[in-house]
């Protein structure tokens, strides 16, 4: 199959191009769009007629439909994409200057997480690299989580590429400490994540023992918390300034007593990380709940009172569903 343009390498378009300079060019050009073109130009500045021709027959160009978007209250903007055969959803959520877009790394999802709304939807397909910087392109920012639908390490050629393309020089040159890959705890996909890429990883940790954990991500039980959380750890010796997110959803009456903030503190000793902790965002059919906000900022001050640097996401987006774990097309399909 032909290559898709977005996901071409410096390097790769400096061979197609036959010079760097060309390469940069386009990358600039590229990247400066403010909304996608549906079809690439016959010339772009800095670019040989000649050299460009070749490489727009050599390669695809298959930007998404915007199917829907849809903005809440706070800002939170909900992009409903579509790529040949799927539609994704792809999350903006703004912060002074630093939006943070979240892409999805699948259509669907191959893992069965029993409080997300994508798992409802099965597993569709993988993403490719290109439809995942499309998505970029399209809902602009200067961090992004992979945090969207899709457990990236079942992906991970295409979400390292990805990655790859959005730090590189000369455009969109994310800072690799401003990307984050989510997971719900593939422990060889991460051992190879953490060697290959110098972005951060969020485990979505969700539980203070096995048991619980099996429960609530029944696949990720071959591998125990603590074999987890010691890739992380063994990590700090290689990468000593590079820093981690452990994300543990609240659940009423499940994961959320002090007992839990006990245990959860001591298994993050020695772990290089920031703590996220998400009220669940619930979704129709889901079978838990959120704590009350009166316990989660119990939750949380426990947690502080372990000196474990946390921070409470509050749900932004959440009556678009535009939330953590909310992406299954709903509102697209009403739209
Ligand atoms: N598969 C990856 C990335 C997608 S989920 C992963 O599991 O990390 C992104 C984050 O949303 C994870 O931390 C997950 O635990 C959280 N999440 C999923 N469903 C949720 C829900 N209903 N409410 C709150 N957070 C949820």
């Amino acid at each position: 199959m032909a290559p898709q343009l977005p996901a071409l390498t410096l390097e790769e378009l400096s061979d197609e191009l036959g010079s760097r300079t060309r390469a940069l060019a386009l990358l600039h050009w590229l990247h400066a769009q403010p909304t996608l073109p549906r079809e690439l130009p016959a010339r772009i500045d800095g670019l040989s007629h000649r050299a460009w021709k070749t490489l727009r027959e050599k390669t695809v160009w298959a930007p998404p439909l915007h199917v829907a978007e849809q903005q809440s209250v706070d800002g939170t903007t909900k992009f409903a994409l579509r790529f040949g055969d799927e539609t994704v959803e792809t999350v903006r959520i703004p912060a002074k200057g630093r939006d943070t877009v979240c892409i999805s790394s699948q259509s669907g999802c191959t893992r069965r997480c029993a409080f997300c709304a994508t798992q409802t939807l099965g597993f569709r397909r993988h993403l490719t690299a290109a439809e995942m910087l499309f998505q970029f392109m399209v809902a602009r920012g200067r961090n992004v989580v992979f945090m969207g639908m899709g457990e990236p390490m079942d992906n991970l050629d295409e979400v390292l590429r990805a990655v790859n393309v959005l730090t590189q020089s000369p455009a969109p040159q994310l800072k690799a400490q401003s990307v984050t890959v989510s997971t719900s705890g593939v422990l060889p996909g991460m051992l190879r994540f953490l060697s290959e890429s110098k972005a951060s990883l969020a485990l979505s940790l969700n539980a203070t023992t096995d048991e619980t954990r099996a429960q609530l991500m029944p696949h990720t039980k071959t591998w125990p918390i603590q074999a987890l959380l010691q890739a992380l750890r063994d990590d700090a010796k290689v990468n000593p300034r590079r820093e981690h997110f452990i994300e543990y959803v609240l659940f009423a009456g499940v994961n959320d007593t002090d007992a839990d903030a006990d245990r959860l503190a001591g298994l993050l000793q020695g772990v290089p990380s920031r703590l996220n902790l998400i009220p669940h965002n619930p979704f129709p059919g889901s079978p838990y709940r959120p704590p009350t906000d009166e316990r989660v900022e119990q939750f949380h001050a426990r947690m502080r009172e372990h000196r474990i640097l946390s921070l409470v996401r509050w749900p932004r987006g959440r009556e678009i569903a535009a939330a953590c774990g909310q992406l299954a097309l709903r509102a697209t399909a009403a739209a």
